[in-house]
């Protein structure tokens, strides 16, 4: 059986009686407030992005620090702290979103909000966490204002910090979550609805595209496919020879496995 947050995430994803059922659709439990608007297309900043210059020195403490004092762009004018990013220094995944929200601003600290603790169940129940194997953070590390999608040239004046993360983490994978990121990472102007579900690559590592955990907690609709995302880089992780926790006894496309709703 998954562990808590592989049935926690089951519950939550409303995938449970779906897969039991053979794909039936079950009544929705989850119901966004309102209908998710559908998110503008912009155009991707990746042709701005400088080349990236991290040296053998660099850490991702210093990264931090110079993200701290950064006034490169305008979203300085109005954060209240730099979410530089949180996680194992050693990541099997980064995860990359787009942009700090209100709660992360505040914190320092990236997916800490409702979204974040979804995205938290969601790397929990494929064998990830920020504070065992992956690291979490964004594209741009100061809240744009209102929670706008960071400009082009906001992402491409953060985008050499991101880069230097990555030099120094080596993530064995890349999982990008939202249009924002994935667009800026594969300076792609296709949704997140076509990118999602292949691997890509970025800086030569493994690049999977999958919807934000806010998009799932919107619309009920793209949970099956974010969950397939999920068994997909599971499974390639597996495949490369990668020890996850629970790996011996969650095998997510076993139907043994699916828990019962008394333990999510
Ligand atoms: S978003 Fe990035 S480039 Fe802009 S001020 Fe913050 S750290 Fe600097």
């Amino acid at each position: 059986m998954p562990d808590a947050d592989g049935k926690r995430m089951f519950d939550d994803l409303s995938l449970v009686l779906d897969w039991i059922e053979c794909g039936r659709k079950r009544p929705a439990r989850l119901r966004a407030p309102e209908t998710p608007a559908a998110m503008p297309e912009s155009e991707p900043p990746a042709a701005e992005i400088p080349a990236a210059g991290p040296s053998p020195a660099d850490s991702l403490e210093a990264v931090a620090f110079e993200v701290g004092r950064c006034a490169k762009c305008r979203l300085a004018a109005t954060r209240k702290r730099t979410v530089p990013g949180e996680g194992s220094a050693n990541p099997f995944v980064m995860v990359i979103g787009e942009g700090p929200g209100a709660e992360e601003d505040e914190r320092g600290l990236p997916f800490v909000g409702t979204a974040g603790k979804l995205l938290d169940r969601m790397l929990g129940a494929v064998g990830l966490s920020r504070a065992g194997n992956a690291f979490i953070c964004n594209v741009v590390k100061c809240r744009p204002p209102m929670n706008r999608d960071p400009a082009p040239d906001e992402q491409a004046a953060c985008m050499p910090f991101l880069r230097r993360q990555i030099a120094v983490l080596r993530p064995r994978y890349i999982l990008s979550i939202g249009r924002v990121p994935t667009q800026a990472l594969l300076a792609a102007k296709e949704g997140i609805t076509r990118l999602r579900g292949r691997f890509f690559e970025f800086e030569g590592v493994p690049l999977l595209p999958t919807y934000h955990p806010s998009a799932l907690l919107r619309d009920e609709a793209l949970k099956r496919p974010a969950w397939e995302d999920l068994k997909l880089l599971r499974e390639r992780m597996l495949r490369d020879g990668l020890r996850l926790p629970s790996s011996d006894k969650s095998d997510v496309s076993d139907k043994s496995d699916v828990p019962d709703k008394s333990g999510a």
